[in-house]
């Protein structure tokens, strides 16, 4: 079977450990025989940011040390055992911007993308060998080798009744989302390709899941690429989608700040209607939620609750074949 996943960063990779475990694949690394099943991430790269003259991919770079083995579990994020030297001795020179969590282990592989990247490799070449050596067991597609940033506009703290946009990360990691988001952009997404193998993907899929991500500034990201929506339309695959939502609530982050600021509420019903249905313009045919959303209705959807807490690698695998068993997939 045939699986695409679209993920952000540590919902994300926290579900293709699921998914890998209900494909009976180690969750952690590649099946030492060749498993009859293949998992593509098509993971999101709105986050991606210039820093210090490095490239940082956060969504990249978390999937990938989650299922290579070699995420901080305690944080979601980053390696483990990570020491922060550079990070000190930038911010005793005040080199800006001192708010990002740049860790030394994690300063080696941004050298190595960003020497790449000026090298005149696509983003897709450099994960492709950053997961040489960290062997995933899925393939990491970035949704895109173009340029797409996101952008959050809010009111400019320096000058009253202006507006203006910052980079998401900023606006995440530095403000923690307090700050209220007028909107959200997709910078360069008008202009941006699918990154190669993402359409492909989504023509020979058996299944295409949405990982319980982030739905604006994640899955919405990856959706707003051009060409990736139409393709997930024509899909022959069945599309199902897990709630990040549960009982009203954003589990871990500010999932919730980026919905108000799209004009969508906190809800597991109103996450899938913006989804929307494949029968009527939309991109779900399943929408997994919790168990206390059980009577979410959504238009041409076929919606069931199930226990969506991704406590450990098997209660995620038990969700993803909850999910295989909306769509209808057997044989796995
Ligand atoms: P980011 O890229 O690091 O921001 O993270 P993601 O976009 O991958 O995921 C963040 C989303 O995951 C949030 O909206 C959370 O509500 C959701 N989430 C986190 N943990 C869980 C969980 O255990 N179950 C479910 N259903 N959603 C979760
Ligand atoms: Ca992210």
């Amino acid at each position: 079977m045939k699986i695409v996943v679209l993920v952000g960063g540590v919902g994300g990779a926290r579900f293709l450990l699921g998914v890998k475990t209900a494909l009976g694949m180690p969750a952690i690394g590649e099946p030492e025989s060749p498993s009859p099943h293949e998992v593509t991430a098509l993971v999101n790269t709105g986050d991606d940011v210039w820093m210090h003259g490095l490239r940082i991919c956060p969504d990249l770079d978390t999937c990938m040390y989650t299922l290579g083995g070699g995420i901080d579990t305690e944080r979601g994020w980053g390696h483990a055992g990570e020491t922060w030297v550079v990070k000190e001795e930038l911010a005793a020179y005040g080199a800006e911007p001192t708010w990002f969590g740049l860790g030394d282990k994690d300063i080696a592989t941004h050298l190595i993308r960003s020497r790449m990247l000026r090298a005149g490799y696509p983003l897709s070449a450099v994960t492709e060998a950053l997961c040489d050596r960290w062997r995933p067991g899925v393939r990491l597609l970035p949704m895109s080798d173009d340029r797409v940033e996101t952008h959050v506009v809010i009111d400019d703290p320096e000058q009253p009744e202006q507006q203006k946009a910052i980079h998401f990360q900023e606006w995440w990691v530095r403000y923690r989302a307090d700050r209220p988001a007028h909107s959200i952009v997709s910078v360069g997404a008008d202009e941006a390709k699918p990154g190669p193998g993402v359409l492909e993907a989504l023509g020979e899929a058996d299944l295409v899941l949405f990982a319980p991500s982030n739905p604006v500034v994640s899955v919405g990201t990856t959706l707003g690429v051009p060409g990736v929506r139409e393709a997930l339309r024509k899909s022959k695959a069945k599309v199902v989608g897990i709630s990040p939502i549960i009982g009203g609530k954003a589990l871990r982050g500010m999932a919730d700040a980026c919905l108000t600021a799209i004009g969508v509420e906190t809800s597991a019903e109103a996450v899938g209607r913006h989804y929307g249905a494949r029968s009527d313009g939309g991109v779900l045919d399943g929408w997994l939620v919790a168990e206390e959303d059980h009577d979410v209705t959504v238009p041409g959807v076929d919606v069931r609750a199930v226990p969506l807490l991704m406590s450990d690698v098997d209660a995620t695998a038990a969700m993803v074949r909850a999910a295989f068993d909306v769509a209808g997939v057997s044989g796995v």
